[in-house]
């Protein structure tokens, strides 16, 4: 059997540790760029108030950036934030017994990583929360996070048919649909941003932590 995870908000706590970070870099980023704040704390808390509710980081900057009037054509630098390194003894903790569950479900299954974002930021996430990468079989990075072409390609290059496979992650739109698209199993991890609203119907399980696979894969 093949389990296929995602990483961000399934494996790692990127909403609590990473997201917020960032978003705090790239208000500075907007501030040296022109961005006019009366109150940089204010600010900042406006900016995580429209993340709670965005899709994507990018877009939360670009909203906020937009109502505050500010000039688009300089918000480049600000988002460029979103992709750089983080500082040198930067931790991120792994969502709760991440590895310990990576490591029962080893022993049994095959297991693989398809994440969405800039490669080699992932990469450097991945080390920052000491997730071993030789755990998985293979480790796909779409950049737009666009997964159903890996999603096929797994299955073709290890032989397996679709109820064999699960994919564990916490969009439903992003991870999940194109998953059952290909009559996989799918498992939503409600974490990050996917803890928040109600739970998906249109997804076969729903877990609030990842030791609650133990009892849906066997
Ligand atoms: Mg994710």
């Amino acid at each position: 059997m093949l389990i296929i995870f995602d990483l961000d908000d399934t494996l790692i706590d990127t909403s609590g540790a990473v997201t917020p970070f960032k978003m705090r870099c790239c208000l500075q980023r907007l501030v040296e760029d022109g961005l006019t704040v009366h109150d940089l704390d204010v600010a900042y808390k406006e900016l995580l108030a429209i993340d709670a509710v965005s899709p994507k980081s990018q877009e939360s900057i670009l909203s906020f950036a937009r109502q505050e009037g500010f000039d688009l054509s300089k918000v480049a630098r600000a988002l460029a934030e979103l992709k750089t390194p983080l500082p040198f003894d930067f931790k991120i903790p792994t969502t709760p017994c991440a590895k310990e569950i990576l490591a029962f479900f080893h022993s049994t299954h095959t297991l693989a990583l398809v994440t969405g974002g800039y490669p080699p930021f992932q990469r450097e996430k991945m080390e920052k929360a000491g997730l071993d990468s030789a755990i998985f079989s293979r480790i796909a990075i779409p950049e737009d996070s666009v997964k159903k072409p890996f999603y096929s390609h797994l299955a073709k290059e290890f032989s397996m048919v679709p109820d064999q496979i699960w994919v564990c992650g916490d969009r439903v739109e992003m991870d999940l649909i194109p998953a059952q698209e290909l009559g996989f199993k799918t498992v939503h991890m409600r974490w990050g941003r996917g803890a928040r609203g109600a739970k998906s119907d249109k997804v076969d399980y729903s877990i609030a932590s990842l030791p609650e696979l133990k009892r849906i894969i066997l």
